[in-house]
């Protein structure tokens, strides 16, 4: 057993939190989002929370947390929805919150502390140097950055940046081990994906660099199909028009995006299928253009005058990717999701037989990227839970049909993942993390190399400890 009172004894002096309900508070993520997983890890809590405000703080509370053999599951804002920021094994939880600083926004870069909250980053870029960040999640409101590259793939962006698996979309990190005396490593080019999207398995992130692109003032715009596949077509059409720069386009399928974006019900018929995009405001006119052509209706364009009773909407991308899902939940709680890649070059082909397939069970939403350089889509679908079994038979439909399911409703890398062992990835955690102390039970081939994913049995972390 780990003394943790000799632990919190070496670490007087920093900001400690013991009390059991803030501590589980803290141990909690988005998690609740998949009924699985809201089963299997709702009694999951950490035993303390350690919030540092310096590499230097960092560095002691891993020195200390490896000498008592103490588990650290590092923590971001926890919007993470996988788990991925829950202390499986209990322990330390080390809270970034206060590690905000913004150290410098040079023309193309800025350089921060893992902490810091998207929308502060893209505020002060945007005002200091018309800049702003060209990747977000849609919960830029609420997340870290270090917790997005270290949780996250992708989001608001992406339909002309790729993702964060992209080279070039993560510029360094600075990264501290879990060893006796913690080093720092600085990592760059291909050696960034050792922790970008590794649940911090590997390495606490200390500092980020990442890329910043010319801001505007996105107009948001919804535009209304009778036909899903016009609009799918539609999203498609516009991704691949080079001159129109667009930072998101999604679609959700009637009626959901009626039924569940109740503050803009008012410009969405509930037989309509939306195309929801942000668009760069000289973009507009060319855009109005192809709305015709495609025989779409605008419904909303955040740019003119909104006729009623001024009631304010939230922002497109607050629509989008798991917000989505968060507005169907909020409505109707029986609710979860999946997300699929849908791959090029027969994308629609796909989504349009998948949509057949299940009807009302599984309602369409996409959101378009450039996927290797070819833009293609994912689905968000929102899926009516009735069973776990029912859900991982969707899976399998999915998979055999050509389209790739990232499981949201497991919570280890793999699993979530390739389902496979990332062998990069490994080879670091045996370099950082020799006592396998950070976030224990999400990377698998740490765990139990001899896992056979083949057998489609779901991983069970035996070192569950539960409050
Ligand atoms: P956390 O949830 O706190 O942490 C995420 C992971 O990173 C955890 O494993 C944690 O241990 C690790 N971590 C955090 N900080 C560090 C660090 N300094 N060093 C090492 N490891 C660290 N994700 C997307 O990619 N795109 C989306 O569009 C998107 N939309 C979302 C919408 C909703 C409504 C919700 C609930 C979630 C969404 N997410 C999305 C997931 C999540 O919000 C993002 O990935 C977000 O960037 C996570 O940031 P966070 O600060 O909350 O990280």
């Amino acid at each position: 057993m780990a003394d943790l009172d000799a632990l919190q004894a070496e670490l007087s002096g920093l900001k400690l939190e013991t009390h059991p309900s803030l501590v589980k508070q803290k141990s909690r993520d988005f998690f609740w989002y998949s009924p699985v997983l809201k089963r299997r890890l709702d009694d999951v809590t950490g035993d303390l929370v350690v919030t540092p405000s310096s590499e230097d703080d960092v560095a002691r509370v891993l020195a200390a947390c490896y000498r008592h053999d103490v588990p650290v599951t590092v923590r971001g804002a926890g919007t993470g929805n996988y788990g991925q920021a829950m202390p499986l094994a209990g322990g330390v939880i080390l809270n970034m919150a206060e590690m905000t600083a913004i150290r410098s926004i040079e023309p193309g870069v800025v350089v921060c502390e893992p902490g810091a909250i998207m929308a502060d980053i893209d505020r002060r870029a945007r005002t200091e140097t018309g800049q702003e960040l060209r990747l977000h999640p849609s919960t830029h409101r609420t997340a870290s950055i270090g917790g997005f590259v270290a949780g996250g793939s992708g989001g608001v962006g992406s339909v002309r940046w790729g993702g964060l698996r992209d080279l070039g979309n993560i510029v360094r990190l600075k990264v501290l081990t879990m060893e006796a005396e913690p080093r720092v490593i600085e990592l760059a080019g291909e050696d960034i994906h050792k922790v970008n999207h590794a649940y911090g398995t590997n390495g606490v992130i200390t500092e980020v660099t990442m890329p910043l692109t010319a801001a505007y003032e996105w107009v948001d715009v919804v535009v209304g199909f009778d036909a899903l596949s016009s609009a799918a077509a539609f999203a498609d059409m516009v991704a691949n028009q080079d001159g129109i720069l667009t930072k998101e386009i999604a679609v959700v399928a009637a009626p959901a995006a009626h039924d569940y974006f109740l503050r803009h019900q008012r410009f969405i018929g509930r037989e309509q299928h939306v195309v929801v995009l942000m668009v760069a405001p000289f973009a507009m006119d060319a855009l109005a253009g192809l709305v015709d052509r495609s025989k779409g209706t605008l419904t909303y364009r955040s740019d003119v005058t909104v006729a009623g009773d001024g009631e304010s909407v939230p922002p497109a991308y607050e629509l989008c990717w798991n917000h989505t899902t968060l507005r169907a939940l909020r409505v109707d709680p029986a609710i979860t999701y999946l997300q699929i890649l849908f791959p090029y070059p027969d994308h629609l082909t796909k989504v349009a037989a998948m949509a057949d397939k299940f009807g009302d069970e599984v309602v369409t939403h996409l959101e378009f990227v450039r996927f290797d350089g070819n833009v293609a889509c994912f689905g968000l679908p929102l899926v009516r839970f009735t069973s776990e079994e029912r859900l991982d038979e969707i899976v399998s439909v999915f998979e055999t049909a050509g389209c790739p399911v990232f499981n949201p409703h497991r919570y280890t890398l793999e699993e979530g993942g390739m389902k496979q062992t990332d062998p990069v990835q490994l080879a670091f955690k045996k370099e950082t993390d020799p006592k396998g102390l950070l976030n224990p039970g999400k990377m698998i081939a740490w765990e139990d190399p001899s896992f056979d994913y083949s057998s489609h049995k779901t991983y069970l972390f035996p070192g569950l400890h539960r409050a």
